[in-house]
């Protein structure tokens, strides 16, 4: 199969064969991270695969300066602002990436598509920021920079309220609302402290017994110790259950919160696997300007370019027998993964040009403007197989120009909108809407919704129930 540079990218010219298919598939699943480990084992193994120290821009094959992206295919093509610009970025620096590098090149003073990462203050203050009264913030301040590595507090109330001339009950107020935010507990002054913070937070989605918070909470002691006989007599319950609590624990608490891989949106419903830190995708504005065209870096990891082994090539002819086959799988195995890694990037392109033209308001304005969207919709437009879609999003993560990090199935969470919506309405409420009140507003807006799912929604957004609301918001003025 041929590779020609068509219309700015490399288009297949030939049906892919069965195997083929099967690879692509593979390297789609793969987050950026994850492909660059795939070549180097690749690299290590095979002997016709060969990584020259040349960089070529997988669009339009011109050679790259050792930094940066491609001047050409990065740059926008029209005037108009409202073009979008889209490239894959070849670089092997971008899981790495904090902000500023220094051995930056002179024609590459600032990269505007680095990727920051976040610290775990900065990470927690951004979601509970929102939440925050103003006279919080000092003190939230103050709790989220005395946090050691496992995410608990590592100074005394007691401390704050004097360093901050406040009193413990408004630190508490703030505690509680921090311990809320992914990771769960975090801030918390004990594993207790952590695990009660999250049974707290996962009843109000799940049907978890009460007794499970009753053992945290009471019977901390016995439960670490594991003394199941005399915990069921406290409890008044089974020992049968008691084990059953432990094993809840064990399996869907976790003791130290900052220890899990933190970073995933703040959802025990969700089984979008964890977010990491490292976006596959950048979008920006060009020149980091609000209204200018956004720029879409579709990362591709490369340290060079890779090849086929010209000598390897050349040698095979002299080979025989067995010898002479094995080479030639090895060439075959070769030029198939950098075959399929072209078209990872060619489906990866396609794929974030439909989403960015789909949801451009939701990715400059916000969850209110996210368009439903369906993979199975993507596809047929795209002319893939649904799984395709499926695998291109699956586990991949997106950086906004806000340079908050998604993961990319949140262009397709249809609750996304609604639940931003839900958001607003109990932000502005008079009173404690309860959720038929609340399903009734959302009704106006015409979005119908189960009361149920009006809980649910709730829950995933952190906010408390109606007469819970009532006095934490409305009863002391
Ligand atoms: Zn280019």
């Amino acid at each position: 199969m041929k590779l020609t540079p068509t219309q700015g990218h490399y288009q297949t010219q030939s049906p892919m064969t069965s195997a083929h298919i099967a690879q692509t598939m593979t390297l789609l699943y793969m987050t950026a991270t994850e492909l660059l480990q795939t070549i180097d084992v690749e690299l290590s193994k095979n002997p016709a695969l060969e990584l020259i120290n040349e960089r070529r821009c997988p669009m339009c094959g011109r050679k790259l300066p050792p930094q940066g992206p491609c001047s050409i295919c990065s740059q926008p093509k029209t005037l108009d602002p409202g073009e979008t610009i889209i490239f894959i970025s070849p670089r092997d620096d971008f899981f790495t990436y904090q902000g500023s590098s220094s051995s930056s090149l002179e024609d590459y003073p600032e990269d505007p598509f680095a990727s920051i990462q976040l610290d775990l203050p900065t990470y927690v203050l951004q979601q509970v920021a929102p939440d925050l009264e103003v006279n919080e913030r000092e003190i939230a301040a103050m709790i989220l920079t005395n946090l050691n590595e496992d995410g608990f507090l590592t100074i005394e109330i007691r401390e704050i309220c004097r360093f901050l001339h406040t009193l413990p009950s408004k630190v508490e107020v703030v505690l509680k609302k921090i311990q809320r935010c992914d990771p769960l507990g975090v801030s918390a002054r004990s594993v207790k402290e952590a695990l009660l913070a999250q049974v707290e937070f996962l009843s109000e989605t799940t049907g978890i017994p009460e007794f499970v918070r009753r053992a945290i909470k009471d019977e901390f002691e016995l439960l670490s110790r594991h003394q199941y006989s005399e915990l069921a007599k406290r409890l008044g319950t089974t020992v049968q259950k008691v084990k059953l609590v432990s094993h809840f624990i064990s399996e869907n608490l976790n003791p130290f919160p900052a220890r899990a891989n933190w970073g995933t949106i703040r959802n025990p419903n969700d089984s979008t696997p964890n977010v990491f830190h490292q976006p596959d995708i950048l979008i920006n504005y060009l020149n980091n300007k609000p209204g200018n065209p956004l720029v879409i870096e579709i990362i591709t990891p490369s340290r060079g370019t890779l090849r086929i082994n010209p000598l390897f090539k050349h040698a095979v002819k002299d080979q025989i027998g067995e010898k002479q086959e094995e080479w030639k799988k090895d060439i075959e195995k070769a030029s198939l993964l950098i075959k399929c890694i072209q078209q990872r990037n060619n489906t990866m392109r396609q794929l974030m040009e439909k989403l960015v033209a789909t949801q451009k308001s939701f990715i400059i304005h916000g969850d209110t403007y996210l368009e439903p969207l369906t993979r199975a919709q993507v596809a047929e437009e795209l002319g893939v197989h649904e799984s395709t879609i499926s695998r291109a999003v699956a586990n991949k993560t997106v950086q906004l120009p806000n340079r908050k990090i998604i993961p990319m199935a949140m262009f397709f969470d249809r609750s996304l909108s609604a639940r931003a919506i839900l958001r607003n309405i109990i932000a502005n409420e008079n009173y404690a809407l309860n959720d038929t009140e609340i399903q009734e507003e959302l009704e106006n807006l015409g979005i119908s919704v189960a009361r149920r799912t009006v809980a649910k929604y709730r829950a995933m957004e952190g906010i408390l129930p109606a007469h819970l609301r009532r006095i934490e918001k409305f009863a002391t003025t």
